[in-house]
């Protein structure tokens, strides 16, 4: 007995730690799948519908379930809802959902405008199981529970209602498109290693599921749909889906059946107009591009003009970031801006080509930073937002031919602003819980967009783009996680990262630091800086003579543990001793006298997000 009972302690104790040695090498990643096969009826005279889903779950925890959860969002779109109360109680409500004097145009729906999204039957394996309705979320008691690696089939019938165009999805947009079919189907909750993500549908944003989509929409045979997925059936279909001159052998009746199939992908969204034109682009070693947009004079130039453009936006983000992984691109008409979706993106607009270009640009690049590397925007909105906004300057700035020296320079305001207004919210904030929509917006697009330009500061823009690189490589089809895109810049830079992903994405210390002296010393000069913000950084410091020429000096941080190669090869660069972060002063000396310095200037690329340029410059009298 005792025996045995040691045994089993040894055994335990090996098994804990093959369990930690898991984890330390991270290769305890998991994440849930979904195989959705849906078959929807809408009625496009009502925007009504209703249709079936048989949901094949596996859960890839550790974990047993015995509950899941569904997002119903539709539900959103009705006078009292979560979302209405936040626009009714928000300073600055969005200005899409609000009337002219700031009302919520949710309140004011009537029954036959709402939008809703209703559960009639679930089985779990053919087992009648019991649910509740909150909202926009529905609470699923399981009949019985999901073991670890267990799988489990549910089927359901639901109905909705397509709301009057409030946010993102419904009917009859701004631009006249019939029907913005985002976040449109009951949609399984994610589960991951930080638990349910059953958030209400409030304001922002989405964490799905990743899977296989099989999808069938029948509606009125003169709509043209487009959106993610592949046309299984275009010779039945026609609407510019068949194959070129040939023959279409269309389905029966006043109706179409489309039938889409989406593999590795965390949403379905699809749009559908009478008058769609549908352009179609086949790329060289590239996709389809699909383009849909309304039959109208006025929209024609814009949606021409976007055709090439995303010819080249998709080449540069392939290049820079990864290949982009499907078969397929669709750039369509509808919903209320611009909104990113699997295979796809609904963009208004037309009177104003570049607007247009700069939302393709924009939402395209989504289709990496949130649609191949899928972070929970809800938590880590910067890690979206801030990306996009990052790689989509880069790519205006080649394909738009901007030509800026700093293509940046817009999130850096941006940033700045938000600093002077006293509201700055760290970045770990929930995207639903700012105080108001101006700090979440410049926290995720501005501020997340320079974590990475300021991360090229860091590390060197080669080792930049090559951390990217990798982050795509290791992370694509996945949920990756702030920590992630730091340990892939630290395995490509060899430079520790930990004080920059903490300090600037979890709290809200800010940069500054300033020359404070420089002091004649005979031959020499001696430069004295100093630290004023809380936030650690590597100082690059610029010296311009009288004479014209220049040189740098480098200090590097000392919680970095490394140096990144010269920035500026065109000029001698000189490495001094490393600058520990308690210490706010640091001096170091010039082999030259002070009157032959013309100016010395802290980070000549301004990359480094330094709030208070004007300390950053010494000029001599
Ligand atoms: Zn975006």
């Amino acid at each position: 007995m005792q025996y045995n009972k040691l045994k089993f302690s040894v055994l335990s104790i090996i098994s804990f730690a093959f369990c930690i040695g898991g984890y330390a090498q991270n290769n305890s990643y998991w994440q849930q799948e979904v195989d959705y096969v849906m078959d929807v009826d809408i009625d496009v005279k009502n925007y009504q519908y209703t249709g079936t889903q048989k949901l094949v779950y596996t859960n890839n925890s550790n974990d047993e379930l015995t509950r899941v959860y569904y997002h119903l969002f539709f539900n959103a779109f009705q006078p009292g809802s979560e979302m209405d109360m936040r626009l009714q109680n928000i300073a600055d409500p969005d200005g899409r959902m609000v009337t002219e004097d700031k009302k919520s145009r949710i309140a004011t729906l009537t029954e036959n405008e709402i939008g809703y999204l209703h559960v009639q039957s679930l089985t779990q394996d053919g087992v009648k199981v019991s649910f509740n309705e909150e909202e926009t979320i529905l609470v699923v008691e399981l009949a019985k529970p999901i073991p670890p690696g267990g799988k489990t089939t549910f089927d359901m019938t639901f109905n909705g209602q397509i709301p009057v165009q409030i946010r993102r999805a419904g009917r009859n947009n701004k631009d006249g498109v019939a029907l913005s079919m985002s976040q449109w189907y009951p949609k399984l909750a994610e589960y991951d290693f930080e638990g349910w993500h059953a958030d209400p549908y409030i304001a922002r944003e989405f964490h799905g599921v990743w899977g296989d989509f099989d999808v069938k929409l029948t509606l009125d045979k003169t709509y043209t749909v487009g959106g993610t997925g592949y046309l299984q059936n275009p010779q039945e279909i026609g609407h510019g889906y068949e194959t070129p001159g040939s023959k279409i052998k269309k389905q029966k009746g006043k109706t179409l059946t489309w039938h889409f199939k989406a593999p590795k992908v965390h949403d379905f969204m699809w749009a559908a107009d009478p008058e769609y034109v549908h352009d179609t682009v086949q790329m060289n070693d590239g996709p389809t591009l699909h383009f849909l947009y309304k039959d109208d004079e006025k929209f024609q130039k814009t949606w021409k003009a976007v055709q090439p453009l995303t010819e080249k936006a998709m080449n540069f983000f392939s290049k820079n970031i990864g290949k982009y992984p499907y078969d397929q691109y669709s750039v369509i008409q509808g919903g209320d801006g611009g909104m990113e979706y699997a295979m796809a993106t609904l963009i208004t607009g037309g009177d104003k080509p570049g607007s247009v270009i700069g939302t393709m640009i924009h939402e395209l690049a989504h289709s990496w930073f949130q649609h191949v590397l899928a972070t929970n925007e809800s938590k880590y909105e910067w890690m979206d937002e801030g990306f996009t906004t990052f790689i989509s300057s880069l790519c205006s700035n080649e394909i738009r031919e901007q030509n800026k020296d700093n293509p940046f320079e817009s999130s850096y305001k941006g940033y700045y602003y938000l600093i002077k207004t006293g509201k700055e919210q760290p970045q770990t904030t929930h995207s639903d819980r700012y105080n108001e929509n101006m700090p979440y917006s410049i926290a995720a697009y501005s501020k997340g967009s320079i974590f990475l330009s300021q991360l090229g500061y860091i590390i060197g823009q080669d080792k930049l783009m090559k951390s990217i690189q990798k982050y795509f490589e290791d992370f694509k089809f996945k949920h990756p996680i702030p920590n992630d895109i730091k340990r892939s810049a630290e395995k490509v830079s060899g430079i520790e990262l930990d004080w920059y992903l903490t300090d600037w994405t979890q709290t809200t210390n800010t940069i500054d630091y300033a020359i404070s002296d420089v002091l004649a010393d005979g031959a020499k000069t001696k430069v004295n800086m100093s630290r004023i913000g809380q936030m650690p950084m590597p100082i690059d410091v610029l010296v311009v003579y009288k004479d014209g020429s220049q040189e740098t000096f480098y200090a590097p941080l000392r919680m970095m543990r490394g140096e990144k190669t010269n920035p500026y090869p065109q000029f001698e660069r000189t490495v001094l001793p490393d600058w520990p972060w308690a210490n706010p002063s640091y001096s170091f000396e010039i082999n030259k006298p002070q009157t032959d310095i013309k100016a010395i200037v802290i980070d000549p690329s301004q990359l480094m997000a330094d709030i208070n340029a004007e300390n950053n410059v010494w000029q001599s009298e």
